[in-house]
């Protein structure tokens, strides 16, 4: 019997806005946030599902600020399959081998960190012409504090990492007492502080382009296909 591939239909490929529906959901946790004088960029949102039943991949990425949003896109590509490669990433909505909704919760951390290092290992072979535009930015004085893509892609992931470790200490709350303890975590976390009120470092104000990004995200969606598990 020969195995169904994965495939990503068209339609399954998302670019998350302002007005997206991540944004909308999470409204009340932003204006809470905001309160608290932290505004939550558009950059940081995605999802990378599989349907393990369907055999359907999905990849909603940030349509905003060049290279946060490809390395937001890099990453939500390493959730691809996560459920087959380790069980306790399985997921139990989405049909996912050894389902255990608890285990997932509890692994939240291990879980992005795991996407972060398979989503760029999966992708960084196309970032080329992004390694290029980044190169040409620093050759105009910006993002002196990084020496290529590639470490300023690492300094995202580990924005998205602390996120994340915070967040499952939080049980996953959104109420404006736990969102008040975020905001002070953030403004506390030297990495995280930076990130929101020194943005600088990282904006450029170039969106990413879409088309550019789609195909490569098309073609780590086909080789994701290949891989055996
Ligand atoms: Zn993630």
């Amino acid at each position: 019997m020969s195995a169904q591939k994965y495939i990503l239909p068209a339609e399954n490929i998302i670019p998350l806005g302002d007005d997206s529906e991540i944004r909308k959901n999470n409204a009340e946790w932003r204006r809470f946030l905001k309160d608290e004088g932290i505004d939550w960029t558009v950059e940081i949102q995605g999802l990378g599902p599989s349907d393990y039943q369907k055999k359907e991949l999905k990849l909603l990425y940030p349509e905003a600020d060049v290279f946060v949003s490809l390395a937001i896109a890099a990453h939500e590509m390493g959730h691809w399959r996560q459920g087959e490669i380790d069980e306790r990433f399985s997921r139990a909505d989405l049909g996912a081998p050894d389902p255990d909704e608890e285990k997932a919760k509890q692994f939240s951390y291990e879980i992005e960190a795991d996407a972060w290092e398979r989503g760029v290992k999966r992708t960084e072979k196309y970032f080329g012409p992004w390694r290029e535009k980044f190169i040409a930015y620093k050759n105009k004085g910006k993002f002196s504090d990084f020496n290529s893509l590639d470490e300023f892609v690492d300094y995202v992931g580990g924005i998205i990492l602390e996120t994340s470790r915070f967040s499952r200490d939080l049980e996953g709350k959104t109420d404006q007492a736990s969102t008040k303890q975020y905001a002070d975590w953030i403004k506390d976390n030297q990495i995280m502080n930076d990130f929101f009120f020194n943005q600088e470092r990282w904006h450029t104000g170039e969106i990413i382009n879409k088309a550019e990004i789609e195909e490569v995200i098309k073609k780590v969606a086909a080789d994701t296909a290949e891989e055996i598990y």
